[in-house]
């Protein structure tokens, strides 16, 4: 049996956020039978759990359509737990949330275990916590400084670099005083910026920010673009990708890494010619030889684009979970496995 949250629906039945094109796929991915039950908990999900024959997978609704999910219900965990013997948890992306389907059905079944991804994830994620090859440069781009703050803090602890380049680079910048033009930038971040280079300046960590950019004066495909002989933009223009200078500044260090964390496009990278950055960086990154990480939806997605998906060491898709997991945080989905079980997960 398999269960999976999709989308947010907020305990309510929506049917664009329907499992049912999931089992489709999932069919075709498996070669094998998939049946689809129109509730994940219920009489109907028990006959057809109960009816499961060898080889044939059942893939459970949204579990998201019930408010008692997200509420880390007791209740629902038992009945949930009621259809199964064994539970694997492999939704690492899950794993920063304390939701029944993640935390507390492990106290309703036997021996909950970690799945082969929540492995890989905790496996790759712990090395970059705990042990990381010197130098370790990190990279860190795309839309928000506000994802990022509790991230950077944790990083500048270990790394050697963090290079910035994307939206968020035009608030570190600002907050340095270098005039952005119409760039998009967080003003209400600005002093938690300030924070990060003055803790960067005290702990030796050079946090490096873009020394020229790719402008435009709107974001639209086919606006024309220059590029800026300085960090400075003008009034009117807006900041759309790393320059050159910085491109090559960034490849020197990250050659010089023997491990590199990646997590956000440098540019805006889904509208060419502002993808350039964002390559540069990927081609730099798996060229080093060293242990990469890639991280993050849209940073993936300029990852496979460019082909180069199998040369990181590992490619994460837990998104805000591996942020967290890197932040610092003991994520509530691998505490529950590691509690129940002492032998699941955690780095084994
Ligand atoms: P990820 O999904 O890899 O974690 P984010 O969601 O934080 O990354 O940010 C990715 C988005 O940021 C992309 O849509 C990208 O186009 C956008 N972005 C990056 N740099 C810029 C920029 N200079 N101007 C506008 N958008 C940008
Ligand atoms: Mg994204």
């Amino acid at each position: 049996m398999i269960a999976s949250h999709l989308g947010r629906p907020k305990g309510r039945v929506v049917q664009g956020m329907s499992l049912a094109p999931v089992a489709a796929h999932l069919a075709g991915l498996l070669g094998a039978q998939v049946r689809m039950a129109d509730d994940c908990v219920g009489d109907g999900a028990a006959k057809m759990a109960a009816g499961l024959r060898a080889g044939e997978a059942l893939l459970l609704e949204n579990l998201r359509f019930h408010a008692e999910e997200e509420a880390n219900d007791a209740g629902f965990a038992r009945r949930l737990a009621a259809l199964a013997e064994l539970y694997v948890n492999d939704a690492f992306g899950a794993a920063h949330r304390a939701h029944a389907s993640v935390v507390e059905i492990t106290r309703h079944l036997a021996t909950p275990a970690s799945g082969l991804l929540m492995d890989g994830e905790i496996q790759a994620l712990s090395r970059l916590r705990e042990s990381p090859d010197k130098p370790y440069v990190a990279v860190l781009g795309g839309a928000k400084v506000s994802d990022k703050i509790d991230l950077m803090l944790n990083l500048i602890d270990k790394v050697e670099a963090i290079l910035i380049g994307g939206a968020m680079a035009y608030t570190f910048l600002k907050a340095s005083g270098v005039p952005i033009g119409g760039s998009r930038s967080e003003d209400d971040r600005l002093d938690h910026a300030n924070a990060i280079l003055t803790r960067g300046k005290n702990s030796g960590v050079r946090i490096r920010l873009p020394l020229d950019h790719v402008v435009a004066p709107s974001p639209e495909p086919g606006a024309p673009s220059r590029t800026t002989p300085g960090p400075e933009i003008e009034d009117r223009l807006v900041g759309l990708d790393v320059g050159p200078q910085t491109r090559a500044a960034y490849a020197a260090e990250i050659a010089r890494a023997r491990t590199v964390f990646w997590n956000g496009p440098v540019g805006l990278c889904e509208v060419p010619p502002y993808d350039e950055g964002t390559g540069a960086v990927a081609r730099a990154i798996a060229a080093t030889g060293g242990f990469t990480v890639v991280g993050g939806g849209d940073s993936i997605a300029a990852v496979n684009r460019l082909g180069l998906a199998a040369r990181f060491s590992h490619v994460s898709t837990g998104g805000g979970a591996s942020l967290e997991f890197l932040s610092g945080v003991d994520l509530p989905g691998i505490l529950a496995l590691a509690d129940a079980a002492p032998n699941a997960g955690c780095g084994r």
